[in-house]
């Protein structure tokens, strides 16, 4: 599933779908590479996909979040690179055990590290696990938080902040870095022609050279320029898109509040929406969030699109139920699983013959 095509530079997908356990994986479409938010079935994914993974965020370690670890183990562990793998406090540990469940005596010299970042509400703690060691864990050092920042590349960054499910989760904010854009209208007004000088700006900005010099084509010939003084009179402005990933909270006031920080001005609101109303009791008892709470925090946050997930199987029977007690706000657009579901499979029988067959039949016994 794709979601709205709403982002520049980030492709948001769910390659296990919006029931149960959850995965979002966040392409860069510039460098093919991706994120992973939870790892819940990560065996749906192509062997490829999962090779094109860099960092993985956990937001709790409960199974349906985590399990899906061993098969990025699995599948990276001799690629020969570092991950980068985020979670809350005690992530190291429970690594740290899942790796000591298996026997690593053959480990080669080139295999890869998983480096471990806990993020706890004022320092980040890092562990380092080492292929080549047989994956035994070597504390790296605390380091202060300043912000909410815990990750960036070239094209977006993500922000993280602490909520309550009996035990502390993370919340995510991804947010797309501004994209190389050109305003046509400042390049007519400085007598600009477009020609091969824009790919070479557009190359300077993504390899951060703009401060090289640029020959640029103009009505009165050819001109040499500085890139930075240059890209800084034809950008474009437009807003950053930002994805808030929210799963596994309870209803609390403090939990509303934290979100209320981190997820101002959202494109997209991803929200866990476990439950609907009658199992309100079940919700408050596993601190989740049922359809009431998701509508208020919707409510609260406006983003302009909301896609409730990691929904319980029984409302595939009702689908229509979750959508009808969401009720959001005009302004934010809710995106539904669609109508139509893959059939499941029939059993013998299940399946009738066709009605000629019946037919025959019939006259054949009359
Ligand atoms: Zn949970």
């Amino acid at each position: 599933m794709i979601l709205p095509s709403v982002f520049k530079q980030i492709e948001p997908t769910f390659p296990a779908g919006l029931l149960d356990d959850p995965l979002l994986l966040v392409r860069v479409r510039a460098t093919g590479r991706s994120l992973l938010f939870d790892c819940g079935p990560l065996h749906h994914l192509a062997k490829r996909t999962i090779k094109s993974i860099d960092a993985i965020f956990i937001s709790h370690a409960h199974m349906d979040h985590f399990m899906g670890m061993d098969a990025f183990v699995r599948h990276s562990m001799v690629s020969g690179r570092v991950y980068d793998i985020y979670g809350p406090p005690g992530m190291a540990a429970r690594m740290e055990r899942k790796l000591g469940g298996y026997d690593w005596n053959l480990a080669e010299d080139f295999w890869s590290d998983l480096r471990v970042h806990e993020i706890h509400p004022t320092h980040f703690a890092r562990t380092l696990f080492s292929g080549s060691q047989g994956f035994r864990g070597t504390f790296l050092g605390r380091e202060e938080r300043r912000d909410a920042l815990i990750y960036a590349n070239g094209h977006l960054q993500v922000e993280a902040a602490l909520f309550d499910h009996k035990i502390p989760v993370l919340g995510f904010r991804i947010t797309e870095k501004p994209g190389f854009q050109v305003d046509p209208k400042e390049l007519e007004s400085l007598g600009l022609i477009p020609g091969h000088w824009l790919q070479e700006l557009k190359k300077n900005y993504y390899e951060k050279k703009l401060s090289l010099p640029i020959r640029v084509n103009t009505r009165e010939g050819e001109k040499k320029l500085s890139g930075e003084d240059l890209y800084g009179r034809i950008r474009r402005e437009s807003p950053c898109t930002s994805i808030g990933y929210l799963t596994d909270i309870g209803a609390t006031a403090a939990n509303f509040k934290q979100a209320g920080e981190l997820f101002a001005d959202l494109s997209l609101l991803i929200c866990e929406c476990s439950y609907l109303r009658n199992h309100k009791d079940k919700a408050r008892r596993s601190f989740h969030l049922c359809t009431d709470d998701a509508r208020k925090l919707a409510e609260k946050l406006r983003p302009r699109f909301f896609l409730p997930m990691h929904l319980s199987k029984s409302h595939l029977k009702h689908p229509q139920d979750l959508y009808r007690e969401l009720r959001l706000p005009t302004d934010v657009t809710l995106l539904q699983l669609p109508s139509y579901q893959t059939p499941r499979p029939r059993l013998c029988d299940e399946i009738e013959p066709p009605t000629s067959w019946r037919d025959q039949e019939e006259k054949e016994s009359s």
